[in-house]
């Protein structure tokens, strides 16, 4: 039974071994590039980040999306995994709800990818933050991941501006000292920080379609709503995030490239629009209305 036993806990360490080995084993570049990435990432057709074609997006009024408690100021940490820095947050449960979404999600953290990883008419901007939420009928992200719309991720770009983002400061300021600590050392955030200042002051519009995580193990599970209005931020910050390191060298960018779009469609949220599609349905039965009259009533 002593062998057994020590070979059942030997052959689980190693399995354990081997799988947190294999998490490691994804990166943005040589031999683990995101077109080696497996499964999923490979055969997916739902897959994320696109490029975001203005003029094809269905413009429709999809409703607001309401975000709850994003006006709290929260203390917060942030590790460098590796692939990125991500931001926790600590307190009562900040809660995303609203437009196409059926039940409420909950703030779990935010990330940062550089460059942006959606595109908008092929033009790149220079950071997208990830505020990942999931529905909370699941015990956590990961159970939600396994779910189709398990996941809700908000995605903010940046694009460059002369001047620093001061919201960005505190969480610019932490990656500069976590920057060579790759693993799981947290830093404590500075000040508190309100979720609101990660948003554009607009947070009316956006683009939405339904698609994956762009990491490894590329779930389809995400509904994406990606904010129009975009927020600004220096090249002096910029360099910050670029010289964050990976267990593979310095993390110059951390993006996937944009994947097909396939049959999928994309809506551009606009408050009160209506359907110009509804117009000429609605002129048609108008147009016969008058003729049925006329067709009954003889010509008055
Ligand atoms: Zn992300």
């Amino acid at each position: 039974m002593g062998l057994g036993h020590s070979l059942v806990i030997a052959l689980t360490l190693f399995c354990a071994g081997l799988q947190s080995l294999q998490a490691l084993e994804w990166g943005y570049w040589g031999k683990y590039e995101p077109q080696n990435w497996p499964g999923v990432c490979k055969t997916g057709k739902k897959q994320s980040p696109i490029d975001i074609v203005t003029e094809d997006a269905i413009r429709t009024d999809l409703g607001a999306l309401k975000f709850d408690r994003y006006d709290f100021a929260f203390t917060g940490t942030l590790v460098n995994n590796g692939h990125s820095v991500e931001v926790r947050l600590y307190g009562v449960p900040i809660l995303l709800t609203g437009s196409t979404l059926s039940s409420t999600y909950i703030f779990e953290q935010m990330h940062f990818h550089w460059s942006a990883e959606h595109t908008v008419d092929g033009a790149r901007d220079p950071l997208e933050l990830h505020l990942v939420h999931y529905d909370k009928k699941y015990a956590n992200l990961s159970e939600a991941a396994q779910h189709k719309g398990g996941i809700a991720v908000v995605a903010v770009l940046f694009e460059l501006s002369v001047n620093d983002n001061l919201d960005l400061s505190p969480i610019v300021e932490a990656t500069k000292m976590v920057s060579h600590w790759v693993g799981h050392s947290m830093m404590h955030i500075r000040t508190k920080m309100i979720p609101l200042w990660f948003l554009p002051k607009d947070h009316t519009t956006y683009y939405h379609y339904e698609g994956s995580l762009t990491t490894p193990e590329c779930q389809e599970s995400v509904m994406w709503f990606v904010m129009t209005e975009k927020l600004k931020v220096s090249e002096a910050q910029m360099n910050v995030f670029r010289h964050v390191e990976s267990n593979n060298g310095t993390l110059k960018h951390n993006y996937r490239p944009v994947q097909n779009l396939g049959h999928r469609k994309v809506y551009h949220r606009l408050e009160g629009y209506v359907n110009a599609a509804f117009n000429v349905t609605w002129s048609v039965y108008t147009v016969l209305t008058i003729l049925l009259i006329r067709f009954l009533y003889g010509n008055f």
